[in-house]
């Protein structure tokens, strides 16, 4: 029997996710149908139940309902806890399992795809917003000697080291603050939603190394005016959020149907040149 998924999102025309499984389930020989909703701004969990009592499976989830989707669910992971969101569903009877993969896609596309150890590395975080949230948790976990947090609002970024102190070594400051340090650091992850309207979140170029990662969390948008500033400054790596957002995905189908697919013929169309 061909089991249902989908995503649910509003607005939802510009996703991806329909393109990436029915890739990953062909390549995998599983039989499933991927759909697209576009659920109502009020009206997340009649959708959801919905989709259920139609025999629905699982559910990837994205803006504006990843707060919806965490209070929907009633088995929580350590990381969706932590992310205070949740961005995958996974319906088995009358429970409702849920993750937040996020943070591990970045995490993954950074280590593992663009071949980028974050151990012994120093990074910063740039936004403390939902999917800086969700990534402090993948980002410890692989052991950087440093970790700071900044953020236009900086109480947020204060907010983040206290929750998350218990995981590893992590600080706070602000674009002030940083601008006024020698630091440079070697992993530079703008996870503000500054470039979504063209903008360049104040951060000063002596904190990009040349020789490191500059990984804007955007995707699809060619070089971004962070990405242009990195690419002004010298550095060599520079990264969208394409890879994130496959290996997500991929999380997320290896957690419904026991299986990990490949991501690299994915990344691969999905790829914006950065130019
Ligand atoms: P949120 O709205 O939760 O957070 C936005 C963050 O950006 C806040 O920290 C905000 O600061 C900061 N910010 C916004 N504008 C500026 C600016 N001009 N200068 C400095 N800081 C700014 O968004 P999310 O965390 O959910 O998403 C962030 C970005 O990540 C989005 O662009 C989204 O598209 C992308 N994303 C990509 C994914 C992928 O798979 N590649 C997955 C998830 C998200 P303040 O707190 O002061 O308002």
């Amino acid at each position: 029997m061909t089991d249902k998924y989908a995503v649910i999102g509003n607005p939802i025309g510009h996703t991806k996710s329909p393109l990436i499984h029915s890739t990953f389930a062909r390549q995998t020989g599983q039989d499933i149908a991927y759909g697209v909703i576009e659920g109502p701004l009020d009206g997340f969990c009649q959708t959801v139940d919905s989709f259920r009592a139609a025999g629905g499976c699982g559910l990837n989830v994205t803006a504006p309902f990843k707060l919806d989707a965490f209070a929907y669910a009633t088995d929580l992971t350590e990381q969706a806890q932590l992310a205070g969101a949740v961005n995958a569903l996974k319906f088995e009877g009358d429970q409702v399992f849920a993750q937040n993969f996020d943070g591990i896609g970045l995490t993954r596309d950074i280590v593992h795809n663009l071949g980028f150890p974050m151990q012994g590395k120093r990074v910063l975080l740039l936004g403390a917003g939902g999917a800086a949230r969700g990534a402090l948790l993948p980002i410890l976990a692989q052991q950087p000697a440093k970790l700071l947090i900044v953020n236009r609002t900086e109480s947020k970024a204060h907010a983040l080291v206290a929750q998350f102190s218990n995981f590893g070594e992590l600080a706070a400051a602000s674009y002030p603050e940083l601008s006024a340090s020698p630091e440079t650091f070697d992993v530079v992850i703008n996870a503000t939603s500054a470039s979504l309207r063209g903008e360049l979140p104040p951060v000063h170029t002596d904190v990009l190394s040349p020789d490191g990662l500059a990984y804007e969390l955007v995707y699809g948008k060619g070089l971004t005016p962070f990405l242009r500033l990195a690419q002004g400054t010298g550095v060599r790596r520079l990264a969208d959020g394409v890879g994130m957002l496959v290996e997500q995905a991929a999380e997320a189908f290896a957690w419904w149907r026991g299986v990990r697919p490949d991501t690299r013929t994915v990344i691969t169309t999905l790829t914006v040149p950065l130019v």
